[in-house]
């Protein structure tokens, strides 16, 4: 069992044990974890990897918890948090862009229309810059991960914990980002396109517009539930639609009545009621369609 005392005093403070999950996400249900941590910088970074991998915790990173599900009960987890050290953002020698992983997805997107570089596709998308890459996030069939060029991250192999960066080539699967020793993406490099500032600050004003129609962003939910299907001509969404299970609810879950693809917590939710809600719409679109649904969301302790 790993103790608060083995650790730094500095971030002693910021671990919290029995941490109640719920808050850390847009959807607003879930269980406890066993620790929670804060961790500012860099040297925290590495040694608290260090002591809850050689002490055999396991762990997940959450950023701003917008496509996230924890289950509900006790989940024996550590869930640490990137803070201060990591929510940057740098323009080098064009094209080149750095960002930290727990930089806001939304300012990156205005500071780099600032310097002329397009990410208007990504406008209206809550979250972080490490988020968004973790889920290679994107709208209209445009990808983040197309213009990644390299990342620096926390490599756990067995007991062992590197410090790591390496170029990427190729990363447009869809919804995914797979770098096999992956544990914490601390830093991204991008190489951005040049585009005229008004063009681009007219397309971001467009797309959250668009999105604002489309998508029921007062609603507590986690964004798309489930991925859409490669090579199907119908959208998740407008399957679940044709199923006839918009406005359907499950306990306090409730699939949303602008876009079915989002399952909401209306009324106090348990994870338990959108897990339910979320096989009643895969069985629907099993019998109706034929298709089997994958989640989008990070399923986390089912
Ligand atoms: C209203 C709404 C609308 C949305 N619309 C869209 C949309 O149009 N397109 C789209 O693609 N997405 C959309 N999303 C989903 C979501 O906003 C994005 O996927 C976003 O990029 C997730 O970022 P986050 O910082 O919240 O990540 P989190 O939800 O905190 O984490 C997502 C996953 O990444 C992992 N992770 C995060 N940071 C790190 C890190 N530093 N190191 C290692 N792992 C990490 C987590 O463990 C988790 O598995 C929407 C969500 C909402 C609530």
């Amino acid at each position: 069992m790993i103790k608060k005392e083995m650790f730094d005093k500095n971030f002693q403070e910021n671990m919290v044990l029995n941490f109640d999950v719920s808050s850390l996400t847009s959807i607003g249900t879930g269980g406890k974890c066993l620790y929670f941590l804060k961790i500012e910088n860099r040297k925290s970074l590495l040694d608290t990897v260090t002591k809850l991998t050689e002490n055999s915790v396991k762990f997940i990173v959450i950023a701003s918890g917008t496509n996230i599900l924890f289950n509900d009960g006790f989940l024996n987890i550590a869930v640490l948090k990137l803070g201060k050290e990591f929510n940057y953002l740098r323009f080098a020698k064009a094209p080149k862009i750095i960002a930290g992983a727990a930089c806001n997805l939304q300012r990156f997107i205005v500071d780099c229309a600032r310097h002329g570089y397009d990410f208007s596709f990504l406008a209206g998308i809550p979250g972080t810059v490490g988020g968004a890459v973790m889920g290679n996030s994107g709208g209209n069939d445009n990808f983040l991960n197309d213009s990644l060029q390299e990342i620096r991250y926390f490599a756990v192999n067995k007991n062992k914990v590197e410090d790591k960066t390496i170029e990427i080539k190729n990363a447009s699967q869809y919804r995914s980002f797979h770098v096999a020793d992956l544990a914490v993406l601390t830093d991204i490099i991008l190489q951005g396109e040049k585009e005229d500032r008004e063009l681009i600050f007219k397309k971001i004003r467009e797309n959250i517009k668009i999105k604002k129609a489309k998508q029921p962003l007062n609603s507590k939910n986690a964004g798309c539930f489930f991925k859409n299907i490669k090579g199907c001509h119908l959208k998740t969404g407008e399957m679940i639609d044709k199923c006839g299970l918009k406005n359907f609810s499950y306990g306090g879950a409730r699939i949303s009545n602008k876009h079915a693809n989002f399952l909401e917590n209306h009324s106090n939710a348990s994870s338990k009621d959108l897990l339910i809600l979320s096989k009643i719409i895969k069985y629907f679109v099993k019998s109706g369609f034929n298709k089997e649904l994958e989640y989008e969301v990070s399923m986390i302790g089912f």
